[in-house]
């Protein structure tokens, strides 16, 4: 029977042992199984009367995260986009247009206390799909899937 694993949230049948044949993680942690916190893939339509992500509480606001494509090869892309500009006497707007395609933004509901002070945790984020896996609150959670 396929199981969300504790430790790295992917659907996984578990090995003879209970570890995770994706992370190796212990599926039977109880540590990790009484994490209230689960990733759930934004944007997502909004409840009316949505609960906090973070804390479950009803919640008030809605924060925008917006996950920018951070460059671990700037190096090479300037030299691209050296290279690149040359090529197209400086053609400033395609470089432009990449940027805005690596650019994912979602709501996520939250209360009063958390959109203060509260910390969201990003799990993944899939710029081909245009989604942000965000750990919420099982609350939260249960109220989606009561939604739908
Ligand atoms: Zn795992
Ligand atoms: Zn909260």
């Amino acid at each position: 029977m396929l199981i969300q694993c504790p430790h790295c949230y992917k659907n996984i049948l578990p090995r003879g042992d209970d570890s995770c044949p994706s992370c190796d993680g212990d599926t039977n942690d109880e540590k990790a199984l009484s994490n209230p916190f689960r990733p759930v893939v934004f944007p997502i339509p909004i409840p009316e009367d949505p609960l906090c992500i973070l804390c479950g509480s009803p919640s008030t606001e809605l924060k925008v995260v917006i996950e920018k494509h951070r460059d671990d090869d700037a190096l090479a892309r300037n030299l691209f986009k050296v290279i690149f500009s040359v090529l197209t006497f400086g053609a400033g707007g395609t470089t432009d247009r990449e940027h805005v395609q690596h650019e994912v933004a979602a709501s996520v509901p939250l209360c009063d206390h958390c959109a203060r002070f509260g910390n969201i945790d990003v799990h993944e984020v899939r710029y081909d799909r245009q989604s942000i896996a965000i750990m919420c609150h099982h609350a939260f959670r249960e109220s989606i899937e009561t939604e739908n």
